[in-house]
């Protein structure tokens, strides 16, 4: 069992308001390839900027549209793991906790989180390239992308490209909720792709506890109560610590 700081049991005791704020690493931990990972066989061969980007989408629509089908069903194949699933668990105890994540999967969602903030969307969210409509799922082996019914613009997912502003209603979501925060969990993240990496720095600014779940260093160990592990493991024991069975 892991001994975690007696300051953050009595804290999460008596927390009303607890942010978590997620990366890849999360993911990672259910087996999901990162973008670059995921860059295999046929794939290997393009550049980031080749699939993920408006200009690729602009040039060549069909190739990435392919590409964003195949990570699809890549992801189908993934279930959600225990660090997920104790997050889950927080919210059932503190329901006024909030989740933001950069992930665009879908794990906090089948794990039982019931409305994460996708600060850089979701993969399986549909959107026309053209006048910006919410578009539904279509099946993961279509190949060619539909086309919009207001406008007849061609349909893309619904996630931030290379080169393109976060959507700003889940930013100013994050942003609230970071400057009510009286605990603020940084998991799984690099905290190095900005503008995202300033949630957890905006909280702790504003007199939250920064806590931070990462096997590697960041940049904010210095600033952070450091628990280092894969989330799976510490996450778990960090609740039935806090609320033992
Ligand atoms: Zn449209």
């Amino acid at each position: 069992m892991i001994d975690f700081p007696t300051e953050l049991v009595e804290a999460l005791r008596a927390a009303k308001r607890v942010l978590f704020f997620t990366g890849a690493g999360v993911s990672a931990e259910s087996g999901l390839p990162t973008f670059r990972d995921a860059q295999t066989g046929l794939w290997a061969s393009y550049k980031p900027q080749d699939l993920a980007t408006p200009e690729a989408f602009a040039r060549d629509p069909e190739t990435v549209w392919r590409w964003y089908q195949w990570r699809r069903r890549v992801h189908a194949d993934v279930a959600p793991n225990p660090a997920h699933h104790a997050i889950a668990g927080f919210e059932a105890r503190l329901p006024e906790t909030v989740l933001v994540t950069q992930n665009v999967d879908r794990l906090h969602e089948l794990a039982g989180s019931a409305a994460p903030i996708h600060l850089h969307g979701s993969v399986f969210r549909n959107k026309c390239a053209q006048c910006g409509t919410e578009m539904p799922e279509v099946p993961h082996d279509l190949e060619t992308p539909p086309r919009c019914d207001t406008c007849g613009g061609l349909c893309r997912p619904d996630i931030v490209w290379f080169g393109e502003a976060l959507p700003q209603e889940p930013w100013h979501a994050a942003m609230a909720a970071a400057q009510r925060a009286e605990i603020v969990f940084s998991i799984g993240t690099s905290a190095t792709v900005h503008p995202a990496a300033r949630i957890p720095l905006v909280a702790r600014d504003a007199g939250a506890l920064l806590v931070q779940i990462n096997p590697e260093p960041t940049p904010f160990d210095k600033i952070a109560l450091n628990l280092r592990g894969p989330a799976g493991v510490v996450l778990p024991e960090l609740v039935e610590a806090v609320w033992p069975s």
